[in-house]
């Protein structure tokens, strides 16, 4: 058997397309264009990537954006001060701090710093606890376009068994709370899980985000299989790969996301869906 490839370059075009019309009908009708603010502090290389296709993806969807960079030794509290300017400006809708943030910053002090209606990636407390209550105002970008995946693949999520390797705050955590709100039952498996395979041989749904290159291979999927692979790597060549062996994977899958090509465009995808909405929610 080969798996279906659910094909995240093409969802996440058909979902661009509809975003940035529907930003187009507000500046029409409301006058009021989204608008996203990335601060990006150093000079990390592939933090300067993720920055700049944020940007871009903004500026073809017909989305303002503003980019703040800063050195790696900069004071957070000039940091800080922005993101007050930023919260204050009633024409940015949606303030980004790209990560890691060098060590000298408090990260969880320059995510509280943001306003929780400008907190398009999810990661505030209070967004956190909104969406662990069940009420979402954002849901944290990658998570969102998995599910978004999910969905447009019509994959079956009620009492589905789900397992997602890796357990961040940004990935697995948000990641099983979305899929437990569909009815799914859920298994987190981390670092310290005694039996991995154990765990993924039994997946209707399996999620892999942990960052190892190839770290589940075909022998570790259930026959049929829906398999995310959200981990993004870069192999000794250069080229990219991720925590999923895609070659063998594919045989024993019932549908699949290749990397890259997979999550990665439909994280981008959901940070403009998360951009217009907080935009939208001004006229509220
Ligand atoms: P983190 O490093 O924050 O978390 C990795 C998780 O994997 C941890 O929970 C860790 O467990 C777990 N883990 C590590 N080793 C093992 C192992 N041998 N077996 C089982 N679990 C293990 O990573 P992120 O969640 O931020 O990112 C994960 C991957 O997803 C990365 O490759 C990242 O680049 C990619 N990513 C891709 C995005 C996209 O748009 N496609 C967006 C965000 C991330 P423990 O908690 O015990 O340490």
């Amino acid at each position: 058997m080969t798996a279906k490839i659910i094909d995240g370059n093409a969802l996440a075009q058909a979902v661009r397309a509809e975003l940035a019309e529907k930003a187009a009908a507000l500046k029409a009708t409301q006058g009021i264009t989204p608008c996203l603010a990335v601060i990006l502090v150093g000079e990390d290389p592939a933090s300067q990537v993720y920055v700049r296709n944020k940007v871009a993806a903004c500026e073809k969807a017909g989305f303002r954006s503003i980019r703040e960079t800063y050195p790696a030794n900069v004071e957070p509290a000039v940091v800080l001060g922005k993101i007050a300017e930023l919260n204050a400006d009633p024409t940015v809708h949606g303030i980004l701090v790209q990560l890691p943030l060098p060590k000298h910053f408090d990260t969880d002090a320059v995510l509280e710093a943001i306003l929780p209606e400008k907190d398009v990636d999810g990661f505030h407390a209070e967004n956190v606890g909104a969406l662990m209550q069940g009420t979402p105002r954002f849901i944290p970008c990658t998570p969102y376009g998995v599910m978004k995946m999910l969905e447009s693949a019509n994959v079956p999520l009620k009492g589905a068994e789900a397992v997602i390797v890796g357990r961040s705050n940004i990935v697995g955590k948000p990641m099983a709370m979305l899929l437990l709100q569909r009815d799914s039952t859920v298994t987190i498996c981390h670092s310290r899980t005694q039996d991995l395979t154990f765990h993924t041989k039994r997946a209707d749904i399996l999620v892999a985000a942990v960052g190892r290159a190839k770290m589940i291979s075909g022998e570790m999927i259930k026959p049929g299989a829906t398999v995310i692979d959200v981990g993004i790597n870069r192999l000794p060549d250069g080229k990219l790969c991720g925590d999923v062996d895609f070659a063998s994977a594919k045989e024993v899958a019932g549908a699949i996301t290749p990397v890259p090509g997979g999550v990665g465009p439909m994280t981008i995808t959901m940070l403009l869906a998360n951009t217009l909405a907080a935009a939208e929610r001004t006229l509220k």
